[in-house]
């Protein structure tokens, strides 16, 4: 009996010591992970994306998987948060380079994910006047109008539109 309460106990102990291991292990894995992350920020310094926790918002890397601070999935969030803004400089210099279609499809892209953004939406109605599309043009600055009453590129798009009946 002797023996086997000692068995027992080293049973107890061993498995109490690799309960403990695996808490190190895992707070080493933490530290790691945590340094990878702070790493990133050496590179040519990408805009910083705030936590959307609203109580939170620690600047985070967009590439960042998740929030440095609270954990919150950050998965793809950046990138969300960034492309429109991307994807309107892209139509703008596409329209410089009067490459009309190209301008038309990022900023109906933009529009797409940002029914609120009233200057993309005035971009993607001149160029659609641009690329012979009328009814499309004038649906968008209609539609600026209706969520901004007095602006002004869309009143003149449109008066645009009147005046030349194409
Ligand atoms: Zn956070």
């Amino acid at each position: 009996m002797e023996e086997e309460a000692t068995a027992g106990e080293m049973t107890n102990g061993t498995a109490g010591e690799a309960a403990q291991a695996g808490k190190a292990a895992e707070a080493t894995e933490a530290t790691e992970a945590t340094e990878a992350t702070d790493g990133g920020t050496d590179q040519p310094s990408p805009p910083l994306v705030p936590c959307p926790v609203p109580l939170c918002g620690t600047p985070n890397d967009p590439d960042a998987a998740t929030c440095s601070a609270c954990d919150t999935p950050l998965f793809g969030y950046g990138r969300l948060r960034l492309y429109p803004d991307y994807l309107f400089n892209q139509g703008l210099a596409a329209a410089r380079d009067n490459r009309l279609t190209a301008a038309r499809d990022c900023f109906a892209a933009v529009v797409h994910w940002c029914p609120t953004d009233t200057e993309a939406r005035n971009a993607l109605a001149l160029a659609s006047l641009q690329l012979g599309d009328r009814d499309s043009a004038r649906w968008h600055w209609q539609e600026v109008l209706r969520r901004r009453s007095g602006d002004r590129r869309a009143a003149s798009g449109l008066s645009r539109l009147d005046r030349d009946p194409g």
